[in-house]
This record gives C-alpha cells, sequence and structure tokens, in this order.
C-alpha cells in the first residue's frame, strides 16, 4: 500500500508540471491558439499517416485577438509550402506532422529563426516548437491532446 501512494502523488506532480508547460507556452497554451492547433489537426488527420503536411499562419489582428489562416494544401510528402508573403501580424506557423515525427525539423528551425516567429508541430500526440532564438526545439504538449474535435473549422483560407 505505500507504494501505491507513492506512485498517487507522482502522478499528480506530473500532471501539475505539464499544465504549467502548457499555459506558459503564447500560442498552444491560450483558448483560441489550442482551438487553432486542434482544427488544423482534424483538418489534416489523414496526414498523421499517409506523410501529407497541412500549415496555417497564426496572426494577431491587433485588436486582441488571433486568427488562423490556412496555407493551401499542396499534397506534398512531409513537407507543406507557402507561396507568397507572411501576413503582416503572424506571430506563429502551425503545422501538421507525420505522426513517428514529432519534432521539428533543421528547416522548421531554419525558418523559425529566419523568420522571427515560433514554428509548431503537430502530431495526435505532441506539440512541439521550434523557437526563432534557436536553442533547440521543445515539446510543450505530450500525451493526446486532439480532442474534442471542433464542430467547426476556426481557420480560414490564407488568400
Ligand atoms: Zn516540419
Amino acid at each position: 500500500m505505500p507504494t501505491l501512494a507513492r506512485m498517487d502523488i507522482a502522478l499528480v506532480t506530473l500532471t501539475a508540471v505539464t499544465t504549467v508547460a502548457l499555459l506558459r507556452d503564447p500560442i498552444v497554451g491560450s483558448g483560441p491558439g489550442l482551438t487553432f492547433t486542434r482544427d488544423l489537426m482534424w483538418w489534416n488527420r489523414s496526414g498523421s499517416f499517409d506523410r501529407t503536411e497541412r500549415a496555417a499562419f497564426i496572426v494577431d489582428r491587433g485588436d486582441g485577438l488571433l486568427e488562423c489562416l490556412l496555407w493551401p494544401g499542396t499534397q506534398e510528402h512531409e513537407r507543406a509550402t507557402f507561396r507568397g508573403e507572411m501576413p503582416p501580424g503572424t506571430v506563429a506557423i502551425i503545422h501538421t506532422h507525420p505522426i513517428h515525427v514529432p519534432m521539428p525539423s533543421k528547416e522548421d528551425e531554419e525558418a523559425a529563426q529566419r523568420l522571427g516567429i515560433a514554428i509548431y508541430a503537430l502530431t495526435p500526440n505532441s506539440i512541439t516548437r521550434a523557437s526563432p532564438s534557436g536553442g533547440g526545439s521543445v515539446f510543450v504538449r505530450k500525451g493526446q491532446w486532439v480532442d474534442p474535435p471542433p464542430r467547426i473549422h476556426h481557420c480560414r483560407s490564407a488568400s
């Protein structure tokens, strides 16, 4: 019985740490940001397995609200491409990854530094972040996070 009690405490501590890490992230720690990442993940849920990727800009509209602008689907293998100017006010890029590739790629890390924004890689089991300041990519969410599926789409097409 004492062993069981110690396990309970360890589990509670782990949950608290996970919650704190989530709250500290400016995008997926915010209600709208998490909704957008869920929306993109459900939009491209087959890509976790067929290895196509989908991406979106997270844009600060300047009035305190964030919006999600979906890149056109290019059906590329393990990459997503946007041709054109990054929208003004873009604070981050979110994109899906194949399920067994949780970490941002070297190209993702270089793009984060070049563009000066965070780039998030999403799989059904994790969210990771490449930072504009470099220093290596980190997990901001571990474990299943995609439920509940959004009832409506929250991301709209980037023109
Ligand atoms: Zn990537």
